[in-house]
């Protein structure tokens, strides 16, 4: 490593994975970086995790897009047929004024037949330049990100209960509770970061509650765990309340203080006795109970969760169940106290207070309101855009099948490998009659695309991202793009020049400043202060508050100040095993991976340690199929068939697969259920129908 000398320049900025939000340092030597080194960050306080200090030299890769391309007139048709290294038969090299022209012609004019996907991996700023393109350009709201995917049944739960779609509560607070509940999330392998706070709050006594139907490396730091059955949540979760109803453990002066619709919930729970509930949550209804008074009982208790409670198409009803439990025992706006969806990727909370969705304009103000829109439009110097809310990830990819969506702007994202039933994806993409795609590799949906604009890593740009703890953190280059790739907000802004909008900011300063007139939020937030002090945390009071860790402890954001109780019931999966397809799929992240690999797996560590697609099965299941680990197995859903080695983990139930998604050889969406959470509009990644076959042997 050795020291600073050793440097040409040492730059710091943000990790580009996951929602925690690292600050790092890059060190910098003959225009490459060398090294990263963890900076004193207010959510890593100087830690990394193996992606955030090793994971960083897919920014050199030879696979970077260097110049503006178009697809050859004499091209194959669009599939997946480009090699990343070897391009020069599908794709031609252009100029940016002949790429951008060209990009432009195929959207201008077309009005509700183009649709845009932004990217939670872009800044703030690229991500508002973004939704605005489209609903100033286009005219509609037809544009999401992938948001969509992963937290937006959490986002309409809080939003619907709590008046507010952010955290309560930064990870941070775990170290004023005494009882925490992790359901739903790995954070030693998707937010390790957060995680070593965990176990710093059970090393000193802390009671952690884990719940998840896969074993996981944080068990042996809870008090309890819970390896529930898949898809069981809502009656888990309502049978614990129950017991805090029925032994009156719940905070009654809380309760009337600031909530509403209490004794619909106290009535709706009386159903659900652990020893009623039991057997379909494969939880024993003394533990259920036990749960219940621990938590109960808790003087400040947190509940963290991730996407095994999100991607469920009942997920908003799971999120419902997770808020009504902490306003029961009075644990939200104190130390210590707060509901923590944990977000995934390095921008997904900001992206979508940018407005990056379809529903929302920045901050979350509804395209429904004409005094919203007309906020905007005074800022935009524009005419009104549609009062429609807009279609989401999945909708819109059903709209292109229906004809409708004909042309699409895609930046930094990847819907030929992330969306559900990617089949069905991939065939939306290939009958595009224009497809722009903004990237810094030709990604899997870079193969379809008829324009591909090179982009910028993140050490190469400047702007803010906003972790899950809702601190907005500054970005900055350490490096140019390499050759004539450029920064993703210029790009925006150059294509918007050519489709007519008269966009003329000179730098993402330009763009935060235009943010801040219509974005509360950011209220006491300057690019100068955040220049001078890295991150501030909204809201933030005053001009010298660092931002306030902890929010809502005299009443919410509703009407009336009041947060609701939903009451839910029990909806079962979408796709139930049965006599031909008896196992359960879930799929999800590893430590080593990032989404659909297109940076983890050119990063040289991480690809040396995790090479190989592989999915999990209980050593009893290999057993029986007659497959010794590192064996090769066949994976059928209703919607595809992959074949893929399996590795032996007990942490999995032996009626449960569990499929990493990063990997394009075995595509663990070919297999996974587009059916949708009606609220969140979710995809139910975490739970199909299975068959699984031996193919050969080790
Ligand atoms: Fe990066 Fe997340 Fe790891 Fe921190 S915990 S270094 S933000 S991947």
């Amino acid at each position: 490593v050795g020291d600073s000398a050793e440097f040409d320049s040492e730059v710091e900025s943000i990790c580009p994975f996951c929602g925690v939000g690292c600050q790092i340092s890059l060190k910098v030597k003959d225009n490459k970086v060398k090294y990263v080194e963890g900076i004193n960050g207010p959510a890593n306080e100087g830690r990394l995790c193996v992606k955030g200090r090793f994971g960083f030299d897919y920014i050199h890769h030879d696979h970077r897009l260097t110049k503006p391309l178009i697809r050859r007139d004499d091209a194959p048709a669009k599939g997946l047929n480009v090699d990343p290294g070897k391009w020069g038969d599908v794709f031609r090299e252009a100029s940016w004024d002949e790429a951008l022209d060209f990009a432009a012609k195929g959207l201008k004019g077309r009005g509700r037949e183009v649709a845009g996907f932004g990217s939670a991996k872009c800044t703030n700023e690229e991500a508002y330049l973004f939704q605005k393109m489209i609903r100033q350009g286009f005219g509609h709201n037809n544009v999401d990100h992938c948001t969509r995917l992963c937290h937006a049944s959490s986002v309409a739960a809080l939003m619907e209960n709590v008046g507010s779609g952010a955290v309560t509560a930064t990870f941070n607070e775990i170290e004023n509770a005494d009882v925490a509940i992790a359901i739903g999330c790995n954070p030693i392998e998707n937010h390790p970061v957060a995680a070593t706070y965990f176990k710093q709050f059970t090393k000193r006594g802390g009671k952690l509650i884990v719940m998840d139907p896969r074993g996981q490396a944080l068990k042996r730091f809870a008090s309890h765990m819970l390896q529930f059955r898949p898809g069981a949540d809502v009656s888990m979760l309502n049978a614990i309340m129950h017991v805090i109803v029925e032994e009156g453990l719940y905070d009654q002066q809380y309760i009337d203080a600031y909530t509403e619709n209490w004794e619909a919930e106290k009535a709706h729970l009386s159903g659900f006795a652990p020893e009623k509930m039991a057997e379909m949550c494969g939880i024993d209804a003394d533990v259920l109970r036990d749960v219940a008074r621990t938590f109960a009982g808790a003087k400040s208790a947190m509940i963290f969760w991730g996407m095994g409670v999100s991607q469920h198409i009942h997920g908003t009803d799971n999120s419902r169940c997770l808020i009504s439990l902490a306003l029961m025992c009075g644990q939200v706006g104190r130390p210590g106290a707060g509901l923590h969806p944990l977000r995934g990727q390095n921008n997904v909370q900001g992206a979508s207070d940018a407005g990056l969705i379809p529903m929302f304009l920045p901050d979350y103000q509804p395209v429904t309101d004409d005094g919203v829109r007309s906020a905007f439009t005074d800022v935009w110097q524009s005419g009104d855009f549609s009062n429609e809310k807009g279609l989401t990830v999945t909708e819109i990819m059903d709209d292109v099948h229906a004809g409708n969506i004909k042309a699409m702007y895609v930046l930094g994202e990847n819907p030929a490998m992330s969306d559900p039933d990617v089949e069905h994806a991939r065939a939306a993409l290939a009958k595009l009659d224009h497809l722009v795609v903004q990237d810094i590799f030709i990604t899997e949906t870079a193969n379809y695309a008829d324009v591909i604009l090179p982009a910028s890593a993140f050490a190469e740009k400047s702007g803010t991202v906003t972790n899950t703890n809702r601190q907005v953190q500054m970005g900055r280059p350490a490096l140019p793009p390499p050759g004539d790739a450029r920064e993703d907000w210029w790009i925006e802004v150059e294509l918007a020049k050519r489709l007519g909008l008269g966009w003329s900011y000179e730098s993402p300063a330009d763009v935060f400043a235009e943010m801040k007139l219509n974005m509360k939020s950011l209220e006491n937030i300057t690019w100068d202060r955040l220049e001078a002090q890295n991150a501030v945390t909204y809201p933030s009071l005053s001009p010298e508050d660092p931002g306030q860790a902890i929010v809502f402890g005299d009443g919410f954001p509703r009407p009336d100040g009041r947060a609701r109780f939903t009451p839910a019931s029990v909806i079962p999966p979408d796709d139930v095993p049965d006599a031909e397809y008896p196992m359960i799929l879930t799929t999800g992240r590893q430590l080593e991976h990032w989404h659909t690999g297109s940076m983890t797996r050119r990063a040289s560590v991480l690809d040396a340690v995790e090479p190989e697609a592989n999915c999990s099965l209980h050593p009893s299941t290999l057993r029986k199929l007659g497959v010794p680990a590192g064996g090769v197995v066949r994976l059928t859903t209703k919607r595809g068939s992959i074949e893929i080695m399996a590795r032996e983990d007990r942490a999995v139930a032996p009626d449960m697969v569990f499929l990493p998604f990063a990997f394009v050889e075995a595509a663990a969406n070919i297999l996974t259920n587009p059916a949708v959470d009606p609220y969140g509009k979710i995809p139910e990644f975490k739970f199909s129908a299975v068959k699984v076959e031996a193919v050969t042997g080790a």
